[in-house]
């Protein structure tokens, strides 16, 4: 697995480097923008660890480049700035996770494991969670081992949230993935749909579903 880290700060990213290269990860370090993108430019990179403040521009810029360019690899972004909005922002361009400076190495460590865990999982045809499972090819939804009915908008909503379970999805991010571009739609018709699918799925007993105020949805 090869990682590419973005980190100006040296000691921390010298740091970041041995802790991967420990856990027996390939490590290449970037310390701007301009070598993160060349970098990336040239090899294949299986994950990204991306500081924000950079001193030639910003992390967020550079991912939200990679992500109109098609880069689907999973990227951890790291900030000291811990401010819910920004969080926000960095989720919405297409971080998987945001991690505040500073951080337990383990943290880290646990993260990134997660990350490609999940990567494998996307790269799946038959999703599955907690009695949860999706055929993508044959298109089918299994709750249990009983059939789910699902529109064809509910499956690509559960999809998603398969695809990514665990992690928060903002609103914007979700809308982007349903109906491309979520300027035409209106708020309301996301939480319509969630309704929808709370109830052919969840029970009283039984939530699959977290509403993160202000933020988004989480299948948990
Ligand atoms: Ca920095």
């Amino acid at each position: 697995m090869k990682i590419l880290v973005v980190e100006d700060h040296a000691t921390l990213a010298g740091f970041i480097r041995r802790a991967l290269i420990e856990q027996a990860y390939s490590v290449s370090v970037a310390i701007n923008c301009e070598m993160a993108a060349d970098l990336l430019a040239e090899e294949k990179f299986d994950l990204v660890v991306l500081d924000i403040g950079l001193p030639d521009g910003s992390g967020l810029g550079l991912l939200r480049a990679w992500r109109e360019a098609g880069f689907n690899e999973p990227v951890l972004i790291l900030s000291a700035r811990d401010a819910v909005d920004d969080r926000i922002i960095g989720l919405d361009v297409g971080a998987d996770v945001y991690l505040a400076k500073p951080f337990q190495v383990d943290e880290l460590l646990a993260n990134v494991r997660a990350l490609l865990r999940r990567r494998a999982i996307a790269r799946k045809t038959v999703l599955t969670h907690r009695g949860l499972t999706l055929d993508l090819a044959a298109h089918t939804a299994m709750l249990n081992g009983a059939a789910l009915e699902l529109t064809a908008r509910e499956f690509a909503l559960l999809e998603i949230f398969l695809q990514n379970a665990g992690r928060i999805l903002t609103r914007t991010f979700i809308s982007e993935k349903i109906w491309q571009s979520h300027e035409d739609v209106d708020t309301n018709l996301l939480d319509v749909y969630m309704s929808r699918l709370r109830t052919r799925i969840e029970t009283p007993d039984d939530k699959y579903f977290r509403t993160v105020r202000g933020v988004g949805y989480q299948l948990q």
